[in-house]
């Protein structure tokens, strides 16, 4: 199939064939149409199985339709992963004018906080430096979040995450639509999933 039959539009199915993917991962094949129709969805998929495609398409097509600042939270265990997936939400993303900023530790909070000042659309972070920011960081809000995704959720949890991620589920709205993707499901992960997840969609690969 194609991301058009998925429902993606022109302009971003062009975008991912501009990266050379000719067709949707399996991932993505299951769970874009949910996502556009604004399903919650827990992902049981692993890295390399095109996760991030399939919880970005959804999210910035959204954004082309509506753009808002600060539209976006997506929080990665690691900050070799939130560079990545914001590099790949920008070049999805920059033809139609996505811009992403990436919040993640070793590198300067004013740095971070004059990027968040220009209001991107789509933060990616881990979730310490997150929270660092939501303490200290003036103007900076999540009230208007509309999508919060978990990436890898199981690694979040791992690396003992829980009380940050707490913090920022405190501070979003509940009228917000979520995705946990994980590459496995264990009790931990399946308790966080209802903390945060309305009526989910289960794919898997
Ligand atoms: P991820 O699992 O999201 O980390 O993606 C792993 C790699 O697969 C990345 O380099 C993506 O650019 C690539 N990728 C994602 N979706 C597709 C696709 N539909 N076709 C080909 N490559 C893809």
């Amino acid at each position: 199939t194609s991301f058009s039959a998925l429902g993606v539009c022109t302009q971003l199915a062009e975008a991912a064939a501009a990266l050379g993917w000719k067709k949707p991962s399996s991932i993505q094949e299951q769970a874009i149409p949910h996502l556009l129709q604004g399903k919650d969805v827990i992902g049981l998929a692993q890295t390399g199985s095109g996760k991030t495609g399939a919880f970005s398409l959804p999210i910035l097509q959204e954004l082309l339709d509506k753009p808002q600042p600060l539209f976006a939270l997506i929080l990665s265990p690691t900050r070799e992963l939130a560079i990545q997936i914001a590099e790949q939400v920008e070049a999805l993303g920059s033809g139609i004018g996505v811009r992403a900023v990436v919040l993640v530790g070793g590198i300067d909070m004013m740095a971070q906080a004059i990027a968040l000042g220009r209001r991107p659309h789509i933060i990616v972070g881990t979730p310490g430096r997150v929270v660092d920011h939501l303490s200290n960081t003036k103007g900076f809000s999540l009230k208007g979040l509309k999508h919060l995704v978990l990436d890898e959720a199981d690694k979040l949890l791992d690396m003992d995450f829980e009380q940050e991620i707490d913090q920022i589920l405190k501070v979003v709205p509940r009228d917000r639509r979520t995705q946990l993707f994980s590459a496995t499901m264990t009790n931990k992960v399946q308790k966080l999933q209802r903390a945060c997840l309305v009526k989910p969609v289960k794919v898997e690969v």
